[in-house]
C-alpha cells in the first residue's frame, strides 16, 4: 500500500513552506494539484520536477479511483491545493474518505490555513472559535446560514470573494448585528492589510475604497451584551405592565411573570409586585 500526504502550500508568501513539505514533494512519486499550472510554478521555485495529476472538485469522482489505485500499487502521493491547505475550502475531504474507507495511509503535511491566521491576529477571542468557510451565496441557504451566523456564540471564520464582500457585510449587519469584525486582506502578501472595526464601520469603508484581493473575514460571536441589548430593545416599548401580561398570556403564572420580567428588566421584584396590582385579576 502506498501513502497519501496532504501537502499545504503558502497562501501568498512563498517562503511559507516547511522544510518537510519541500522533503515530501520531493520523495513522492506523484503529486495531485488542484491546478497543475499552479503548482508547477511553485515546484519550479523549489527545483522540484514530479509527474503532476489534476484533482479538483469537478473530476474528485474519476481522478480520485486513479488515485486511489496508484496508491493501492504502492505509491507515494502528495495532494496539494492552489493555496493553504488541502481540505480546508478546497479538494481534500473525498480523496482523504477514500483512502479511510480502503485502509490507505493518510499523513498531513501542516502549514499556512488563511482563517488560522487571520483569526490569530483578529483580537477577537480565539479560544472557541467556528470555520464556516465560504457561506452560500444566495437564496434559502444564505438566509439560514446567516441565521445560524447570528445565534453563534464562538467567533466565527468566513472566507470571501472580494466582489462579494460588500454584499456579505450589508447582510450581516442586517440579519447578524453591528458585532466586531476583522477583515483580513492579502494575508502574507504585500499589500496585506487587516482592519479592525465594527461591521457598520466595514460597511462604510468599502463604500470609499474597492474591495481587492483575498479576503477572510473574522467575526464575533454573539455575546450576553448582544443578548441584554436585544431583550432590552424587545421591551423598550413595552410598559412593565404589558410585559408581565405578556408573560402570563404565554402561560406563565403571574407570579412567574413578575419573576421574569424582574430579571430581565434588572428591576427589583417588590417593584414590578408594585406594579402588577393593577393588573385586574
Ligand atoms: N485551503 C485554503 C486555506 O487553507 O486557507 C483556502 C482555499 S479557499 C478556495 C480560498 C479562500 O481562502 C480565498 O477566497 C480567501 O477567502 C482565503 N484566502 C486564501 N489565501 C488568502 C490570503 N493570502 N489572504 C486572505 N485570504 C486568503
Amino acid at each position: 500500500m502506498g501513502e497519501l500526504y496532504l501537502v499545504a502550500t503558502p497562501i501568498g508568501n512563498l517562503k511559507d513552506i516547511t522544510l518537510r513539505a519541500i522533503e515530501i514533494l520531493g520523495e513522492v512519486d506523484l503529486i495531485a494539484a488542484e491546478d497543475t499550472r499552479q503548482t508547477l510554478k511553485l515546484l519550479n521555485h523549489l527545483g522540484i520536477k514530479k509527474p503532476l495529476i489534476s484533482y479538483h472538485h469537478h473530476n474528485r469522482r474519476e481522478a480520485g479511483e486513479k488515485l486511489i489505485k496508484r496508491l493501492q500499487e504502492g505509491n507515494k502521493i502528495a495532494l496539494v491545493s492552489d493555496a493553504g491547505t488541502p481540505g480546508i475550502s478546497d479538494p481534500g475531504e473525498d480523496i482523504v474518505k477514500l483512502c479511510v474507507e480502503e485502509g490507505i495511509e493518510v499523513y498531513a503535511c501542516p502549514g499556512p490555513v488563511a482563517g488560522i491566521y487571520a483569526l490569530t491576529v483578529s483580537g477577537l477571542s480565539t479560544d472557541k472559535f467556528v470555520f464556516e468557510g465560504f457561506i452560500e451565496r444566495d437564496g434559502k441557504g444564505r438566509r439560514e446560514d446567516l441565521e445560524r451566523l447570528k445565534a453563534e456564540t464562538k467567533t466565527m471564520i468566513l472566507y470571501e470573494a472580494p466582489h462579494r464582500l460588500q454584499k456579505t457585510l450589508s447582510d450581516i449587519y442586517e440579519y447578524v448585528g453591528d458585532r466586531r469584525i476583522a477583515i483580513c486582506r492579502e494575508l502574507t502578501k504585500r499589500h496585506e492589510q487587516i482592519l479592525r472595526l465594527t461591521v457598520g464601520e466595514a460597511i462604510k469603508y468599502y463604500e470609499e475604497n474597492n474591495p481587492k484581493g483575498e479576503f477572510v473575514l473574522i467575526l464575533q460571536g454573539l455575546t450576553q451584551e448582544d443578548i441584554d441589548k436585544e431583550r432590552e430593545e424587545r421591551y423598550e416599548n413595552l410598559s412593565i405592565v404589558d410585559h408581565i401580561l405578556k408573560y402570563i398570556e404565554e402561560g406563565n403564572s403571574k407570579k412567574d411573570a413578575i419573576k421574569l420580567v424582574s430579571k430581565e428588566r434588572k428591576l427589583p421584584k417588590s417593584e414590578v409586585y408594585k406594579e402588577s396590582l393593577k393588573i385586574e385579576n
